[in-house]
């Protein structure tokens, strides 16, 4: 018999962002700017307690090195407290799994003394080596990947660092599929057996499952449009429920409801 896990938000502080970088090119037409949760997700079922992504290491650094609109870890927020809603310790963490390296999936990966930290080889070494232009806006050189994160991976924390590559099923029943050059170069997603069906966490591969999945509009932030666009079909076939990083409805209590906006529907042949 089969592991059955239960997948669990974690509210890591919000962020205003522009609402172009929900879809490719900006088409979803709103030029406005919203205010977007920090996710985690927190896997109960396991052995030890899982954990999908950590937050951000600052919300002041992560204003001013990606050149950021507002940013803020409220009271309440932070990773211990967000765990212990239910009931884990930080030292308890056995496993962190990184969608990928950016600052607000990797910073709160120091606060976990005994989670091995689990990531992609691919991304930690573009992570390391960010092709950003000095001139970028947005994103700036560091292309939001942050130095201290990846200062803290190949330092103070690669004595717990395991870097994989391709796909894998870590646990039973919990498997990492990588996407190259997707969100980033080594994004990877993973998707959990659940009494509910299989929940894909997907990072920011997926900023909103009706615009990027449903319709097939990539997010905006992406290095192949087409390895992209197989990712998007990839992730409809695999999840019967997709969980983005970034979107508040995930955090609607109204099962139906949570359910309707975050099934993936079969938009491709
Ligand atoms: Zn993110």
């Amino acid at each position: 018999m089969s592991q059955q896990y239960r997948v669990r938000p974690l509210l890591l502080g919000e962020a205003e962002v522009g609402c172009a970088l929900d879809v490719f090119w900006g088409m979803n037409k709103d030029q406005g700017r919203v205010t977007v949760p920090i996710l985690a997700f927190l896997i109960e079922g396991g052995r030890d307690p899982i954990l999908i992504d950590a937050g951000m290491r600052s919300a002041d650094r992560a204003m001013q090195i990606h050149r950021l609109g507002p940013h803020r870890i409220p009271a309440g927020m932070t990773l211990p407290e967000q765990l212990g809603r239910y009931g884990v310790k930080p030292e308890e963490v056995g496993c962190v799994i990184l969608t990928h390296l950016h600052y607000d999936h990797c910073g709160g990966c120091e606060q976990l003394p005994n989670a091995r930290i689990v990531v992609q080889r691919s991304e930690l070494a573009a992570a390391a080596a960010p092709m950003g232009p000095r001139t970028l806006d947005i994103g700036s050189r560091e292309l939001f990947y942050d130095r201290h994160d990846v200062a803290a991976m190949v330092d103070t924390l690669w004595d717990r660092v395991e870097l994989i590559e391709g796909d894998i099923e870590l646990f039973p029943g919990i498997e990492c599929i990588l996407y190259p050059n997707s969100h980033t170069p080594g994004s990877q997603c993973v998707y959990i057996k659940t009494l509910d069906g299989i929940v894909g966490c997907v990072g920011d591969m997926v900023r909103k499952v009706d615009m990027n999945v449903r319709k097939a509009i990539p997010a905006g932030i992406f290095y192949d449009l087409e390895q992209m666009q197989r990712a998007m079909r990839d992730i409809a076939i695999r999840g019967d429920i997709i969980y983005p990083a970034h979107d508040p409805i995930v955090l609607e209590e109204d099962e139906a409801k949570r359910r309707a906006a975050l099934s993936p529907g079969k938009p491709w042949p």
